[in-house]
């Protein structure tokens, strides 16, 4: 008999399943697949991130035993902090904007984070998330401040795991990669690898709308319009992370658009997914558009749905910002 164990919560993240989406697959003439990261332990893509900032910390010696993991979050990457936290003897201090959802906050708490939220403010202002973190760490004896956005230890989690894995287990076969950014952890990462395996495999971001990197991907300069109802994606800098990518171009996708790909994913395929997720695979139907019938292209599931019922999975909410999905099929995708 063979054993199939893995060592604690550490060796549980990752190896996550590539699924193959079926009803998209048929409907485009392309292969499209979806990497289950909402079957981290954390729920989500950033538990690979949060592992790896913790394990490089403590292999370089900024963080020691009993000391405190401070972060600034929109969510995703606390949990897995916090649950990191817990299995190496931290404790967890996470900083969130107050307009995420409150799923995610309860849930943060319910780990054993100390959660605080700050006023929703731009990168510009000392009263962001990103500012308010690193001033805590500052203030704690004995802490370490992840800082998501520049510390190459998150790319390299998607450089080291997320990519190979997409790598091995399309056999190779790969055509194209899409996916949106946040931190730009993932897509630093995951193109940054792919590219060095094969340069011909086509790399594009997917950006909500409110974001600058569509502009900055296309024109050289971040330019913003109007904002979006998905979380943990959408920035107007470049990061330390973001600039690993290697990218050969950019789509947009509307908030209309997530929700009704969100809707068309969970009827079709029993796929219950985040907004960053929705966006994704919105992203994964333009790029096999694109490249044409038979190729084949692989985008991330970030999370899951369950994060965001009271939100993009709510018909009150959804009516209120005027975004109730009215989709027979895949005609909200019109390029
Ligand atoms: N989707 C969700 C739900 C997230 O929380 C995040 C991280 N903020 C991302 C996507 C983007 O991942 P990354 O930070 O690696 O760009």
């Amino acid at each position: 008999m063979t054993s199939d164990i893995r060592i604690g919560f550490a060796n549980s993240v990752g190896n996550t399943p590539l699924i193959k989406i079926e009803s998209l697959s048929e409907a485009t003439g392309c292969t499209i697949l979806g990497k289950a990261e909402l079957l981290n332990p954390g729920g989500s893509v950033k538990d690979r991130a949060a592992l790896f900032m913790v394990l490089e910390a403590e292999k370089a010696g900024t963080i020691k035993a009993g000391g405190t993991i401070v972060e600034g979050t929109a969510g995703n990457t606390g949990i897995g902090l916090a649950l990191v936290a817990n299995a190496r003897g931290y404790r967890s201090v996470i900083v969130m904007p107050s307009n995420q959802s409150q799923e995610k906050i309860d849930l943060l708490k319910t780990l054993g984070a100390e959660v605080e939220l700050s006023t929703p403010a731009p990168f510009s202002s000392p009263d962001n998330y990103y500012h308010v973190a690193r001033r805590r760490s500052e203030e704690i004896a004995n802490s370490f401040w992840a800082n998501q956005f520049e510390n190459l230890a998150n790319s390299e989690a998607h450089y080291q795991t997320t990519a190979p894995e997409i790598w091995e287990q399309s056999g190779g076969q790969l055509d194209g990669v899409v996916m949106s950014s946040g931190t730009g952890g993932t897509i630093g990462g995951v193109t940054a690898y792919l590219k060095e395996q094969n340069s011909q495999i086509a790399t594009y971001l997917i950006d909500p709308t409110g974001s600058g990197l569509y502009s900055y991907i296309t024109t050289g300069e971040f330019k913003a319009e109007g904002n979006s109802i998905t979380e943990g994606i959408g920035i107007n800098r470049a990061t330390a992370n973001f600039n690993r990518a290697r990218l050969d171009g950019a789509f947009q996708g509307t908030d209309q658009q997530v929700i009704e790909m969100a809707q068309y994913l969970l009827k079709h395929d029993g796929l219950f997914v985040g907004s960053s997720a929705a966006l994704n695979v919105v992203g994964a139907v333009k790029l096999a558009r694109k490249l044409g019938k038979g190729h084949t292209i692989a985008t991330i599931l970030c999370d899951g749905g369950g994060r965001y019922q009271s939100r993009m999975y709510n018909p009150t909410w959804l009516a209120e910002k005027g975004l109730t999905p009215v989709a027979k099929g895949l005609e909200f995708i019109d390029d």
